[in-house]
């Protein structure tokens, strides 16, 4: 069998500056992490709460290991419900407000889970055109009619929804990012929840990058809106701020039933190891305390000062209070240079290219972590807009 033309894709990526490959970081993620044997600045990592070397983690996730050993030996639904897994689903019920909440093991099996269990052929999706691959995927398999309305702009989505108003059969479903992932801005949640009345349908809220960081208690996008009630579906993950692994959804006791029946990432896996799940309840523990809050309120401080600090020329793309700093660069070569430049100088910054981000907007997407310091995130910054110029 001939592998040429896999070989000629890859060739052809990489002559337009768009192959991608993997970064080894040698020993725990910090904001200094090693790579080929030198020590870098971490700015790029969903870590932001700098849980994910945590000791209070470290040691949750040790001695649940110790008691309930490695893997969980089934799916959910046969052998795999453990207690640690319904100790953690009513702890995120609790913290978002809802009747039930349910663990998936990624935030990409969830979204894919949530949407093809609950949606289908008679249905509609109202989803944002930024928002995450896994809920695109999640549309695709749930067979709804998707309509794709243009990034925050709530007067087009509603200019949608009247016209499919007419002889509406079926269930209707917003779904957005709360923060969206590439430009750290935020879906204009109130006025969703505005037209998720009006229309009567579901608002699901995916809040991979807002659980533990925004609101004054972490509990997200809806929290820090003052609507966190309102929503219907709370979508996630323990991997970003909570330093961990795995996802959860949040909502009424009916569609969580639902999805137990019907979401197939859901029935169809292996449940989360125990260590993980113990983890995940210890990071809980730290966002909703004290410790939670200084570090929410050091990722904002941070965010002040490096603003600042780059000027208003470079942050064209910040929108939104969160760690999420997009750096436009453009096109895809000047975007890995920018990115290969920065690692000589000691700076781990990705480029983001497309599919993950439209063509033409290609960026360094720079996140700041509670554990940085202010003095190195200048340097920094001195670095970056020096990588841009040149
Ligand atoms: C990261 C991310 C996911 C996927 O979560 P994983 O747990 O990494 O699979 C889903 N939605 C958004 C918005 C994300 O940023």
């Amino acid at each position: 069998m001939s592998l040429k033309s896999w070989q000629d894709a890859l060739a052809a990526l990489a002559s337009c500056g768009m192959l991608r490959r993997l970064q080894t970081v040698t020993g725990p993620q910090r904001a200094h992490v090693h790579m080929q044997g030198r020590e870098m600045l971490l700015l790029c990592s969903n870590n932001y709460l700098g849980l994910a070397d945590h000791p209070a983690l470290v040691e949750a996730q040790s001695r649940a290991a110790a008691h309930y050993g490695t893997g969980s030996g089934g799916s959910r639904l046969i052998s795999g419900s453990m207690e640690l897994h319904e100790q953690l689903e009513t702890r995120l019920a609790c913290f978002k407000g809802t009747q039930r909440a349910l663990l998936f093991n990624s935030g990409y099996a969830a979204n894919t889970g949530i949407l093809q269990g609950l949606m289908g052929p008679e249905d509609i999706i109202f989803s944002d055109r930024l928002n995450h691959a896994s809920i695109i995927d999640g549309c695709r398999l749930s067979r709804a009619r998707t309509l794709v309305y243009p990034h925050r702009d709530v007067a087009a989505l509603e200019r949608l929804m009247a016209g499919e108003a007419a002889g509406r059969k079926g269930q209707w479903l917003i779904v957005t990012d709360g923060v969206f992932s590439m430009d750290g801005d935020l879906a204009p949640l109130p006025e969703l929840v505005a037209l998720k009345n009006r229309y009567d349908c579901l608002l699901m809220v995916d809040d991979a990058h807002g659980t533990g960081v925004l609101g004054a208690g972490g509990k997200g996008t809806g929290e820090y809106f003052g609507c966190l009630a309102n929503i219907d579906l709370h979508m996630g993950t323990m991997g970003k701020a909570l330093g961990g692994f795995g996802a959860f959804v949040a909502g009424p006791d009916v569609l969580i039933q639902t999805l137990l029946n019907r979401a197939r990432s859901f029935i169809f896996s292996t449940s989360l190891p125990p260590a993980v799940v113990g983890a995940g309840l210890a990071a809980l523990d730290i966002v909703q305390s004290e410790e939670g809050r200084s570090l929410r309120l050091r990722l904002e401080q941070l965010r002040a000062l490096v603003t600042q600090h780059l000027g208003p020329d470079i942050c064209t793309g910040f929108d939104g209070n969160t760690p999420i700093l997009p750096i436009i660069t453009g096109e895809p070569q000047a975007t890995v240079r920018a990115s290969a430049w920065l690692q000589q100088q000691g700076i781990f910054l990705q480029g983001i290219r497309p599919p993950t981000v439209p063509e033409g907007s290609c960026r360094l997407r720079m996140t700041l972590m509670a554990t940085h310091q202010p003095g190195e995130l200048l340097q920094a910054a001195d670095l970056i807009r020096k990588a841009l110029s040149a």
